[in-house]
């Protein structure tokens, strides 16, 4: 047995595990979260009537051009955070993205948990993400990452985008209702909100998605792009 030590990463994950396990501070992180990555986006500008609709995980040809096609016919703009290895995989569905005047930014290559790698792979991953998506936001997978990291990310990305409101469309024991709910009752101006464009979040998906734009386009938001999201490394 060896010597006694404290774990500072050990103990910032239990801490931060703690937290977003309550169903009511991961749907909206409190305010000493977002404290603890100073540097980071959890909410845009609120005195306006905007928010920021944001699609992770994708591109995957079975959900994704249909969430595009969704967000047009209510004339939404949305940011996709991709898996490098989906574009890979699905290259014209990443192109659907961007035809359509949609915002991506860097989800890593392999959706990597920055609390189970070590820095020197995380970081690499998410390099090998931006041969595939040259793009200056990113978002790290689970929402997992440690406050040193960011000025580590600044040097890359512009924004690193964490969130106001996670839907929970992935949670499979939850109705569409249910994210609906979680949606409007939680939304507020400058609300980023987090979506998967993933087969495991469809099923609520489907049916919740047209009716959460519908909503808010008669509650006055517009849903507008996250600056940086163009796919150039200039934009
Ligand atoms: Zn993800």
């Amino acid at each position: 047995m060896g010597k006694l030590r404290v774990d500072t990463k050990a103990c910032f994950n239990d801490w931060v595990s703690l937290i977003i396990k309550m169903d009511k501070w991961n749907i909206q992180p409190p305010l000493i979260m977002r404290w603890l990555f100073p540097g980071t986006i959890w909410r845009m500008a609120r005195n306006e009537n905007s928010v920021y609709l944001t699609f992770d995980d994708g591109p995957v040809p079975e959900v994704t051009p249909k969430v595009v096609e969704i967000l047009n016919q209510y004339k939404a703009k949305a940011t996709f955070f991709c898996v490098g290895d989906n574009i890979r995989k699905h290259p014209d569905v990443y192109q659907t993205v961007l035809d359509n005047g949609m915002g991506v930014g860097n989800h890593t290559y392999s959706h990597l948990k920055a609390w189970s790698h070590p820095a020197g792979v995380y970081f690499e991953d998410i390099e090998k993400g931006r041969t595939w998506n040259p793009t200056l936001l990113f978002r790290p997978p689970h929402g997992q990452l440690y406050p040193w990291y960011v000025p580590r990310l600044k040097r890359t990305f512009k924004r690193i985008v964490m969130w106001d409101v996670l839907s929970l469309d992935y949670r499979a024991d939850l109705s569409d209702r249910d994210v609906y709910n979680t949606v409007v009752n939680n939304v507020r101006p400058g609300s980023v909100i987090v979506f998967h464009d993933s087969l495991k979040a469809w099923p609520r998906l489907e049916r919740a998605l047209p009716d959460i734009l519908e909503y808010l386009n008669l509650a006055g938001y517009k849903m507008k792009l996250i600056e940086g999201g163009k796919a150039a490394i200039n934009s």
